[in-house]
């Protein structure tokens, strides 16, 4: 005969069917913070979708999780490849119920010297990209009553800094964005939170001399990838937590 769990835990499943969340797409899942998010959950047994802009190295990573995973080619800023993704997926894995943002990009310098081209493309891959995929998320997980998505912002973009202020600003935007959609979202089940990492070791920093800023960091290192992921899973599998802002940073904020 078959048989039928009765946990408090299968019975909270049973109530919140969003809180299954196993099938994750991961905008930027092929470098960096993204990579060591695909990492965790593969281990945890989600089924992945690894998107980047280069096929290649998104395809090597996901390789390197194990079978089952899926790799595809967007541009978050461009709406028509957002669009594509999602039927991909839905096709190759069914339905997304759980989504992670971390696509993006930085084009440091002082305002003065900062071209619009790189003003917009800080923008639309930051900001506006993150709007597309969660617009296409939520339609989804609306009709699946539940989901979690979790923003990667930054904590630039809470306290600001000097030479950042157009990727400061594409940041900031995400606190907003993502504090509403939540409000928008939490009666369909689906939550919405973000992680706001300081300096983490990525190519993102690479040219960074991290000697030169460990004494403005309290933990006096720059983090580890996965040391942000471990806060981005935490976000996903809380069923009780919406609308918050996790900072990992070592200590950062308390200076700043
Ligand atoms: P990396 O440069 O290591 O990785 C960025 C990832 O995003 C890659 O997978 C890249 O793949 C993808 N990507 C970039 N642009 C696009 C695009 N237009 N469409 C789709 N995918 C894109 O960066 P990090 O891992 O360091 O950064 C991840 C997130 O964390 C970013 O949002 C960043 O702003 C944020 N962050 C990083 C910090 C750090 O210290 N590293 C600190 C605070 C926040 P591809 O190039 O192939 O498209």
């Amino acid at each position: 005969g078959r048989v039928v769990l009765d946990t408090p835990h299968t019975r909270a499943l049973a109530r919140y069917p969003g809180e299954m969340a196993k099938v994750c797409a991961i905008f930027g899942g092929s470098r960096g913070i993204g990579k060591a998010v695909a990492q965790l959950l593969a281990q945890k047994g989600y089924r992945l979708a690894i998107i980047a802009r280069n096929l290649e190295v998104a395809q090597t990573t996901a390789n390197h999780l194990g079978a089952g995973h899926l790799a595809l080619s967007c541009d978050v800023a461009k709406e028509q490849d957002v669009q594509n993704t999602f039927e991909e997926m839905e096709r190759n894995l069914g339905s997304i119920n759980c989504l992670v943002n971390a696509a993006g990009i930085n084009r440091d310098g002082l305002l003065l010297r900062t071209k619009t081209e790189d003003m917009l493309s800080q923008i639309h891959t930051n900001l506006l990209g993150t709007m597309l995929t969660c617009k296409a998320a939520v339609r989804s997980m609306i009709q699946q009553q539940g989901g979690a998505i979790v923003n990667i912002g930054s904590i630039v973009g809470l306290k600001g800094n000097s030479g950042q202020s157009v990727y400061s600003a594409s940041k900031a935007g995400l606190v907003g964005f993502s504090r509403s959609l939540a409000k928008e979202v939490a009666r369909k089940k689906i939550r919405v939170n973000m992680v706001a990492p300081g300096f983490v070791h990525t190519d993102m920093t690479a040219h960074l001399k991290e000697e030169q800023m460990t004494k403005t960091i309290p933990l006096g290192r720059f983090g580890d990838p996965h040391e942000v992921a471990q806060a981005v899973v935490f976000l996903l599998e809380s069923p009780y937590v919406t609308g918050h802002i996790l900072v990992v940073d070592g200590g950062l904020q308390l200076l700043a």
